[in-house]
């Protein structure tokens, strides 16, 4: 049963409004759905959309984030649970650790940093928790087709493109949390 969802996003605030109004609505769904947000507590671009959307309606959100980026004031300050770490490595580990599932928003290096590595550990059996790539206006298409490239070429086994889904909207992306919830 899922309970708690990681999202992975981007820091950068200039970022088109369509992004920001769709990290913003998965955050009041979430509220709505009594789902806890579990995130890397940055207070800007769809990460800060993401838990403004669930604080503006009264959901939960965890906040992860490493004490330097507390010390450059990169926290949202709005998020009261706010786990702070040492490094990005234990922010992370910490990341999956507190989730029963995973969402990958478009982002940059960062979020494809977590998307990588979230995958990666499930390939490597060291969680069997659900993933789902929101390819928001096709932003996540080349990733997607690296990932078929890696299987075609056989880097990948078939079964691997098992690991994660794909959903092309945030409504979509709603539909299997609760999909994922039952
Ligand atoms: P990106 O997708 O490159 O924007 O990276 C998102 C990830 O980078 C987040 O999970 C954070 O690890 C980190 N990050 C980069 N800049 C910031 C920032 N200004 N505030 C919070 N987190 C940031």
């Amino acid at each position: 049963m899922v309970k708690r969802v990681c999202v992975y996003c981007a820091s950068s605030p200039n970022l088109a409004e369509t992004f920001l109004q769709s990290a913003y609505t998965l955050g009041k769904y979430f509220a709505r759905a009594g789902v806890t947000t579990v995130y890397g507590c940055g207070g800007t671009g769809l990460m800060g959309s993401l838990a403004d959307g669930v604080l503006d309606h009264g959901g939960d959100v965890v906040g992860i984030i490493p004490n330097f980026m507390v010390d450059r004031e990169w926290a949202h300050q709005g998020v009261s649970n706010l786990i702070r770490v040492d490094s990005m490595h234990e922010r992370k580990a910490r990341m999956e650790k507190e989730a029963d599932a995973f969402i990958i928003l478009p982002g940059g290096c960062g979020t494809f940093e977590e998307a990588w590595e979230i995958i990666t550990w499930k390939r490597l059996k060291l969680h069997v928790k659900p993933i789902c790539i929101a390819n928001l206006w096709n932003y996540y298409d080349p990733l997607v087709a690296q990932l078929d490239n890696a299987i075609a070429d056989q880097f990948m086994r078939n079964e691997h493109r098992e690991l994660f889904d794909v959903r092309e909207s945030i409504e979509a992306v709603q539909d299997w949390v609760t999909q994922e919830r039952t």
